[in-house]
């Protein structure tokens, strides 16, 4: 059901918009009430979801495209750390009456680009009005063989500690949107918003450190804090070495060399980068990963016995944390 003016109805919407987003067979295109999944044999299907609410992980003046790809992308890095490779996704979307058709065709276009770009198809999802504010709620499915998908817990001590990228780049796009950024050049500013508002899912690197890693998950929250689910889950304690953590010159000339820059990056979120653990002796396994995916990698701790996580300072001293990431309640 839909109940604005400025909107044709529900099934015309999904005719228009969606169902030619609905590219794999096995979705019949949008026609039935469901659709299926192929497995292969040996493979298993991942699956994981994720909502995105306006004004809470995108402001309503975003591009609808950007919108529509941070709510794809930030599901496909968690396909990615897993270590699957991404086939299909539902998209639930709860529309305010102020969304209209211009607004919805930009947004689709999004996702259609997305979807070439990734190889995946739309499979279905559901279409609401709502008196709230915009929420996309997308649920995607990756495959991989049994049994190999990365884990959280699996980290031991003198593992060492890896992230994918640069860490902190969308924090200081949501610094720049908050009004930090008078003053910067145009560079830095958008260079910065662009990675907040467009995820890059590590997408070629996930499938190639199964095996490899022996924890792994996506940074959403913060480093520190995401990190923390894995000393937790390992029952271990991660180390990182701060001026270790890859930082995107336009970060470094944005919030500077100190330890507190270096705390805000590790603790700002919304990076979507793959952060994992590797016995020592994988190391040039992680490299020849990193070579064949293009997706840098750096080094930045390692795993000791104990629990939680530090963050240390050139000189070997602990940067306190106070928070170590993003929590909504
Ligand atoms: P139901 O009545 O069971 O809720 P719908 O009428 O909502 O079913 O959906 C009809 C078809 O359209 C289904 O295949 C459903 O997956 C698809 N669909 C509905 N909304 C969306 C959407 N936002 N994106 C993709 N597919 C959608
Ligand atoms: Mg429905």
């Amino acid at each position: 059901m839909t109940s604005s003016s400025s909107r044709p109805g529900e099934f015309a919407l999904i005719a228009e918009l969606f169902a030619p987003l609905a590219t794999a067979r096995h979705a019949f295109g949008l026609k039935d009430d469901a659709a299926t999944l192929p497995v292969r044999d040996g493979q298993q299907i991942v699956v994981t979801t994720d909502t995105i609410v306006a004004g809470v992980h995108f402001l309503d003046s975003d591009p609808p495209g950007t919108i529509a790809q941070k709510a794809l992308r930030v599901n496909l890095s968690d396909l990615a750390a897993k270590g699957a490779k991404p086939f299909g996704y539902l998209l639930a979307l709860s529309l305010p009456s102020a969304i209209g058709m211009t607004w919805l065709r930009t947004f689709a276009k999004g996702l259609a680009d997305d979807q070439a770009h990734f190889a995946i198809s739309l499979l279905g999802g559901d279409t609401t009005a709502t008196p709230g504010p915009l929420a996309i709620t997308i649920t995607a499915f990756g495959q991989l063989p049994k049994g190999t998908m990365l884990r959280r817990g699996g980290a031991k001590p003198g593992d060492v500690v890896f992230v994918s990228g640069t860490i902190g780049d969308a924090g200081g796009g949501l610094a720049v949107q908050r009004g930090e950024g008078k003053g910067w050049s145009r560079a830095v500013c958008d260079h910065l918003q662009h990675r907040y508002r467009v995820p890059q899912p590590r997408t070629g690197l996930g499938p190639l450190l199964r095996g490899v890693a022996s924890a792994a998950l996506d940074v959403s929250d913060g480093l520190l804090a995401d990190l923390e689910h894995i000393a937790e889950t390992s029952r271990v304690q991660i180390v990182v070495e701060g001026q270790s953590v890859p930082r995107a010159a336009a970060l470094r000339a944005f919030w500077g060399e100190s330890d507190e820059a270096v705390l805000r990056a590790v603790t700002s979120g919304d990076d979507y980068e793959i952060a994992f653990t590797v016995p020592p002796s994988r190391e040039k396994k992680v490299m020849a990963a990193a070579a064949r995916s293009g997706v840098p990698v750096s080094r930045i701790g390692h795993v000791e016995r104990g629990r939680g996580v530090i963050l240390r300072n050139p000189a070997g001293k602990p940067i306190p944390a106070p928070a170590k990431g993003w929590v909504h309640f």
